[in-house]
């Protein structure tokens, strides 16, 4: 299956966090776009990865998203190396996204930094077409994504665009609460870590309201990119 935008995430739910409303508003403008995960989520302090599992799917049908997979690497240990590359390109190549979006590039979570050039380098390995590799049985062709953009995550990152996502601020919220385990419940007995806050909950909605406060909307995400942000005319943006 061919794909517009491909999303990647260290954890489930760094997508929902980073850019859910991006994507919600990406898939309702007719969009096609996926999800993969390179964690279970498997060292985060409440939950397990099998209830984790559940709670990805279920966000993932909040979005809309067209599939969501999981590459199963260690959390907290995977490494930026040739056999996580490897993994990762096979993703590229099967579903040839245009634009790939994934991790801050540096963030409290040392994942998601790791995460963040992992991906990235990925994608540039992923057009050498020297580089071989196949999927259940069948030699892929080589792709390489025309643009990578981070989203941000928990440290406010200077964003090089921000994408307007008023309309699809709740969507973002629902997407995350799907995680019922990871975030604010006052009723838990599970012990309590920086993003299970009512603060950090909040957060999601006030980060999003500032940064589109700055555009004259109501609400925002914003990206850092890797090269130079390149319009067809002045008007592109107004
Ligand atoms: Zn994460």
């Amino acid at each position: 299956m061919k794909l517009d935008i491909l999303a990647f995430g260290a954890h489930p739910d760094d997508v929902e966090l980073g850019c859910g409303a991006t994507i919600a508003k990406e898939v309702a403008l007719g969009k096609k776009v996926g999800i993969v995960d390179l964690t279970q989520g498997e060292l985060g302090t409440r939950g397990s990865a099998e209830i984790r599992k559940v709670e990805a799917t279920n966000a993932a049908a909040i979005l809309g998203v067209s599939v969501r997979e999981n590459l199963k690497f260690r959390d907290g240990f995977f490494t930026n190396d040739e056999q996580h590359q490897l993994e990762i390109i096979k993703m590229i190549r099967k579903y040839r996204p245009e634009i790939v979006l994934c991790n801050a590039i540096d963030d409290r979570h040392i994942d998601h930094g790791k995460g963040s050039k992992l991906v990235s380098d990925a994608c540039f390995l992923s057009g050498l077409r020297r580089i071989e590799t196949s999927l259940d049985g069948e030699g892929q062709e080589e792709w390489r994504p025309k643009v990578v953009y981070h989203y941000i995550q928990w440290k406010n990152i200077e964003p090089d665009f921000v994408v307007d996502v008023t309309g699809y601020i709740d969507k973002k919220v629902d997407s995350v609460m799907a995680y019922t385990t990871q975030f604010f419940d006052a009723n838990s007995k599970e012990p309590s870590t920086p993003i299970t806050s009512k603060n950090f909950l909040d957060s999601i909605t006030y980060r999003a309201q500032d940064l589109g406060r700055l555009i004259n909307k109501d609400f925002a995400e914003g990206f850092t990119v890797e090269r130079y942000l390149a319009v067809n005319t002045l008007a592109d943006l107004i």
